[in-house]
């Protein structure tokens, strides 16, 4: 009972992250002759935190991707539905984060530089594209993780994932371990989030001093792009692939998705807003055997908001620190948010995360998340918006394509039920 009552009253993290930004800008502002202070002083506990993110970023991907390519042992059961939900999944990410990088980067111009000072960052030299290619595959087992170079980390979980698959019944004990390992990392994860309302004001403070009010109009304008971004994707996709490949009304789609679009916009967690999303689904004529698939599917690997959020983001940092990115970064960028996708749980702040990854695996400083980290909440309401209703949307699109051979499976079951019944 006490216990309830103390759960009940502690402030949600996302507000104390917000009064973090607001006490940040604050106390800039007022000791904005103080900067040399503040950065030597006040900075490095936002670096522990950094550190910490930094830290735990390798076994998130690594463990949650893993879990992820285990949890779709029943493809070949499901096949064709998992075939198409898949590479469903995967063309909408990528067109995702190619729209969130592209209205990023028109509107890079908006985004204010601000000083570099103090800020770690080596210049990255353009790799020719074949190499990106090539420095995607690792050989060696430890060297992505010590080096943290994140893309070769998802290659290495794909292909550890996929074989556990293989291994079948005996590599069941693996597959347990995996999820235990998945969830103790997502539990370190969640204890050093909670730090971050201390990282974000220790971060932030010697900004704000150093570079005064400028820096709120930047956090505003990257908001705004962020949200277009997000309402384009989820107007033109998911209304042309929900008209064209789902046989179904755009208007009807999103008027039946209502309740769960409110309930992911309010959440901030797509696995929340599993259960409602069932239900509008089935609202929609999605049969079971579809969404109960596609969807905790979706509520694990499928992010396009997220994939958003992070193309949009990055060019952001990288606009303030003024890094310009050369073709390959961006492709790299692309790659790494699609792949980021899967391993990005979905509970609110997890792709704040997954950031890190996609930020460190161009070579951008992280620092770049305390810009950002105040205000992740509102950029989290919208990416869970586009998350779940991507999901929805392979929903439609999946049961759509698989209409005639999920009727052949229908009456097969019923076959079999009426044998059974005669036995
Ligand atoms: N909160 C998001 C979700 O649940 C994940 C994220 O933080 O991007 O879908």
């Amino acid at each position: 009972m006490n216990q309830v009552k103390k759960q009940k009253k502690e402030m949600p993290l996302a507000f104390k992250i917000f009064i973090a930004l607001v006490m940040a800008i604050a106390c800039g502002m007022i000791f904005h002759n103080q900067a040399g202070f503040l950065e030597e002083y006040v900075r490095p506990f936002g670096d522990i935190f950094l550190n910490l993110i930094k830290f735990i970023v390798g076994p998130i991907v690594l463990f949650s991707i893993m879990a992820g390519v285990v949890s779709m042992r029943d493809i070949k059961k499901v096949g064709a539905i998992g075939g198409s939900t898949v590479l469903y999944y995967l063309c909408t990410t990528a067109f995702a984060t190619a729209i969130g990088l592209g209205m990023a980067i028109i509107s890079a111009p908006l985004f204010q530089q601000l000083s570099t000072k103090g800020v770690k960052y080596k210049a990255a030299k353009a790799t020719p594209f074949m190499d990106t290619v090539v420095n995607i595959f690792p050989s060696n087992f430890l060297a992505p993780l010590l080096d943290g170079n994140m893309l070769q980390v998802i290659v290495m979980a794909l292909i550890l994932g996929f074989a556990i698959i293989m291994v079948g019944e005996k590599a069941a004990p693996a597959i347990k371990a995996i999820d235990i390992i998945n969830e103790v990392s997502m539990k370190a994860m969640e204890m050093i989030l909670k730090l971050s309302p201390i990282g974000v004001f220790c971060l932030l403070t010697p900004v704000v001093a150093r570079e005064g009010a400028k820096i709120i109009g930047s956090l505003a304008t990257v908001l705004l792009v962020a949200y277009v971004a997000y309402i384009l994707h989820t107007v033109i996709v998911y209304s042309v692939s929900v008209g064209t490949l789902g046989k179904t009304s755009p208007v009807k789609f999103f008027k039946e998705m209502l309740p769960a679009i409110l309930f992911a916009f309010s959440s901030a967690s797509s696995v929340g807003t599993l259960p409602l999303n069932l239900e509008c689904t089935s609202k929609l004529g999605v049969k079971k055997e579809v969404s109960s698939f596609v969807l905790p599917l979706g509520a694990t690997i499928n992010m396009d908001g997220t994939a958003i959020y992070q193309g949009v983001c990055v060019v952001f940092i990288a606009s303030c620190y003024g890094i310009h990115l050369t073709p390959s970064q961006l492709i790299t960028i692309v790659i790494t948010a699609t792949l980021a996708s899967i391993g990005t749980a979905g509970v609110p702040g997890a792709g704040m995360v997954m950031l890190a990854m996609v930020l460190q695996s161009v070579g951008l400083p992280l620092d770049g998340i305390a810009l950002v980290a105040g205000i992740d909440r509102i950029f989290d309401m919208g990416r869970t918006t586009v998350n779940i209703t991507g999901d929805a949307s392979c929903c439609v699109v999946v049961s759509n394509i698989l209409k005639k051979k999920l009727e052949t499976w229908g009456s097969e079951v019923e076959d079999e039920t009426l044998e059974m019944e005669e036995c």
